[in-house]
């Protein structure tokens, strides 16, 4: 019987698990944690959105730059076949408004325990609290339990799932880098992805305003296509979907010029000339909140907002108030850090893999999941990914094995 070792119990790990044991490979998988799939289990507290409707044209652009790498991957197993794959287990699934599919649970639990029955099923072995720690020197894997004891293990084929860096006390912490590099495989930087940005509000402004969202609001990033959509007002800065997804333009910004200005229109549906000629109908006694909110409906965070970019005396004349609250400069000094991040960007390089996820440098050895370098927006997308690398990963694996019995060059 063919062998092979997963590392990492993730969606991405489990995924290439169940592929390759359905084709009776006899597979361990190795988790770290005390039990897998923790930040899957996490996602699951926001609703555990697993995928998107949208049409595939629209579907692939949100890899942006490994669009031409992922689509196949999407094409291969998609958002109907990770739907089916769910309603399968148990959990059909539901398009919300958005367009974004959720599990009718709206939790992660019931669908990942029947998944784990599944592959028990399957014959799948999970080791938890097995850390793989690298490689021994006649190129198997070293494995180390969790009393510090460390082994070699091989397999015909290993798949590799370990995950980005978002989140590390549950599991995936990118330690995995240094080991990787050190057999000269090329790794972008991991940064953060999907992470709020840094902002020095003032304390008062801070104070009074931290977790309120700015609703219909639109966002420019360094110059971009201005985005619809909700922010949300912390105290250290600003975050939400639209923030996220932004992210790559607003780090590109901030290693280039080290300075990014976020431009907030706090009332995209009016133009500049509507909103200067409402505000200039103020009552004489009306205070600056009021006429605000009277002329053009400026809820107190939003005015907040315009008092704190002007240094906190807000302008009198209307054409210059007017111009400030369709672009509010809202000074980044930074983004969030990357453990408090909903994903990765960076990782193992598109060059260091074939069509099969297979590293170059190591045959028979492949990689799935975050741990690739690869980012996409919130939206179902990154779960979408990582299952639907597994299974690349897999029949890649399956391939080589395949393969090589036909060379004879494994054992029986
Ligand atoms: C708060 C939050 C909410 C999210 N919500 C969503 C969502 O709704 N929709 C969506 O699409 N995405 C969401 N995501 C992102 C999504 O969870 C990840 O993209 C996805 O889990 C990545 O899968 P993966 O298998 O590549 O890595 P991971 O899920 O990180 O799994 C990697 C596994 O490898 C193990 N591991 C790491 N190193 C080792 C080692 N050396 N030895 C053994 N094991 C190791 C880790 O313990 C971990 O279990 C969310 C993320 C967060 C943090």
């Amino acid at each position: 019987m063919r062998t092979a070792r997963v590392i990492g119990g993730g969606p991405a790990g489990l995924m290439a698990a169940e592929v390759l044991a359905r084709a009776g490979v006899a597979i361990t998988v190795h988790e770290r944690m005390p039990s897998p799939g923790r930040k899957f289990l996490l996602a699951g507290h926001g609703g555990l959105n697993l995928t998107h409707s949208e049409d595939r044209d629209r579907f692939v652009t949100r890899y942006g730059a490994s669009t031409d790498r992922i689509a196949p991957m999407v094409e291969g197993f998609g958002p109907d076949d990770l739907r089916e794959w769910a309603a399968d287990l148990g959990e059909p699934t539901f398009v919300g408004t958005s367009g974004r599919v959720f599990p009718q649970a709206l939790r992660a639990t019931p669908l990942f325990r029947a998944w784990l029955t599944r592959l028990a099923e399957l014959g799948v072995q999970i080791e938890r609290r097995t850390t793989w720690t690298g490689w021994a020197g006649n190129g198997s894997l070293l494995i180390t339990d969790e009393d510090g004891e460390t082994r070699e293990v091989s397999s015909d084929v290993t798949v590799f799932a370990l995950g980005g860096a978002s989140w590390p006390h549950l599991g995936a912490d990118g330690t995995w880098v240094g080991q990787f590099a050190e057999r000269g495989i090329d790794v972008t930087p991991l940064e953060a992805a999907n992470v709020g940005v840094r902002v020095a509000w003032s304390e008062v402004f801070a104070n009074r305003f931290a977790g309120t969202p700015l609703k219909n609001v639109s966002v420019t990033v360094a110059g971009g296509e201005p985005r619809r959509g909700e922010i949300m007002l912390t105290a250290s800065g600003v975050e939400g979907g639209l923030i996220y997804a932004r992210g790559a333009s607003i780090r590109a910004a901030l290693a280039t010029t080290g300075r990014c200005v976020l431009e907030v229109d706090l009332r995209p549906e009016l133009s500049l000339e509507d909103v200067a000629r409402r505000l200039g109908k103020r009552r004489p006694k009306d205070s600056a909140s009021n006429w605000l909110r009277r002329a053009i409906g400026l809820d107190p965070a939003s005015a907040g907002l315009l008092r704190e970019a002007s240094g906190g005396t807000l302008p009198h004349d209307a054409a210059a108030i007017a111009a400030l609250i369709k672009a509010v400069p809202i000074e980044v000094t930074g983004t969030m850090p990357i453990d408090r991040a909903i994903s990765t960007a960076g990782g193992i390089a598109w060059s260091e893999v074939d069509e099969h996820l297979m590293l170059r440098r190591l045959p028979g050895t492949f990689v799935a999941g975050e741990m690739l370098d690869w980012e996409a927006p919130t939206g179902g997308y990154l779960l979408q990914a990582s299952f639907s690398m597994g299974v690349v990963a897999a029949q890649g694996a399956l391939a080589w094995l395949a393969d090589d019995a036909a060379k004879g060059s494994l054992s029986p």
